[in-house]
């Protein structure tokens, strides 16, 4: 009997798979049996390792809800076959699938890992061999025959993270993900170091449910010094827009001028929902500290409390798909799956 853990090895594109056109000398998406030809090591693996490729792999940049839906499905068909998942994956907009994913596979039990890489897996230098090698050993990580990891996680350079708590924050630097707000939950050196303290673990009795519904009536606005009414107001006026994420300043400030707070309060009037995000790259918003965020929480403004963008907007996308939401400010504050502080 074959007692190795079972790995579905799960490829939908990025540099990770990419060759070189010589004609254009741009990047694009090559065959993944080719991909997996060039690294050897995997048969060395101590797991059983299948493998599944998107028909045709993307870019990250073209990511979309449907693929997710796709991806989401993929575990879904193969739970219980395998005892965990990675999923190869662009860096791109790696951190808004993997916060959308942890969304979507409630009650996860099996490891889902997206990884990916700064450069293709045929570079000399490349970073793709650490990054896939480890996470697939991750994803077979069991103790007393259960998976160590149960959730949606990240891994690169060296660090497995929280999927919903990442971000990209470099366009160079192998190093190019960071957690702002919660440590990572594994680093890898000459021994594999977990954090137990900081894995989720749900009881065993709660089924996997996938949710394959995700709202595309949402749109992430940045405030800047400067901004116009007339700008807000377009924004407010897209017909059948549902949410809004605001990124705001600092501890979730706004400007005070009395037509940018009547904009808003006539919109969420209307039942549009508005949730404060900082655009700072670490921290948490706390309406009603400063004076500026004060009217946001009269006027019904959702807090994201410490939520990346990334996560808040995916958030936003599968709350607003969800038929039996009775009070949706109390949904949103409300952790999921680690996303946000409690
Ligand atoms: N543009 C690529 C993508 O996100 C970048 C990468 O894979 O790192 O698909």
């Amino acid at each position: 009997m074959n007692n190795k853990p079972a790995i579905l090895l799960i490829y939908t594109g990025g540099t990770i798979g990419m060759v070189k056109d010589f004609k254009t000398g741009a990047l694009r998406a090559f065959n993944f049996n080719q991909l997996v030809e060039r690294i050897p090591e995997l048969h060395l693996l101590d797991c059983a390792i299948e493998t599944y490729s998107f028909d045709v792999p993307i870019d990250s940049s073209d990511m979309q809800p449907d693929l997710w839906v796709q991806m989401a499905s993929i575990v879904e068909d193969n739970y219980d076959r395998f005892d965990g998942f990675v999923i190869l994956h662009g860096s791109d907009t790696m951190s808004y699938s993997a916060s959308a994913l942890s969304f979507m596979l409630e009650n996860v039990h099996k490891p889902v890992i997206l990884t990916g890489s700064q450069l293709p897996i045929g570079d000399l230098r490349t970073d793709a061999k650490e990054n896939l090698i480890t996470a697939i050993q991750i994803a077979a990580l069991q103790e007393n025959n259960t998976p160590v990891i149960q959730e949606v996680c990240l891994y690169f350079e060296y660090k497995l993270y929280r999927g919903n708590r990442t971000s990209k924050v470099s366009a160079e630097l192998f190093n190019a993900f960071t957690s702002p707000n919660v440590p990572h939950l594994a680093e890898s050196g000459v021994n594999l170091r977990i954090n137990h303290s900081l894995l989720l673990q749900k009881p065993l009795s709660l089924p996997l449910t996938v949710h394959k519904k995700m709202s595309r009536n949402v749109m992430i606005l940045r405030l800047f010094p400067g901004i116009q009414q007339q700008v807000l107001e377009a924004i407010l006026a897209i017909p059948n827009l549902e949410g809004i994420i605001l990124e705001t300043y600092g501890s979730g400030n706004a400007p005070t001028e009395p037509w940018f707070l009547e904009t808003l309060r006539c919109a969420t009037q209307k039942g549009l929902k508005v949730i404060n995000v900082t655009q700072c790259s670490s921290g948490s918003v706390m309406m009603g500290k400063y004076e500026t965020s004060t009217e946001l929480k009269e006027i019904g403004v959702i807090s994201g409390k410490d939520i990346t963008t990334e996560a808040a907007i995916t958030k936003l996308m599968f709350l607003l798909a969800q038929p039996d939401i009775v009070d949706f400010k109390l949904a949103f504050e409300t952790p999921i799956c680690g996303e946000m502080e409690v």
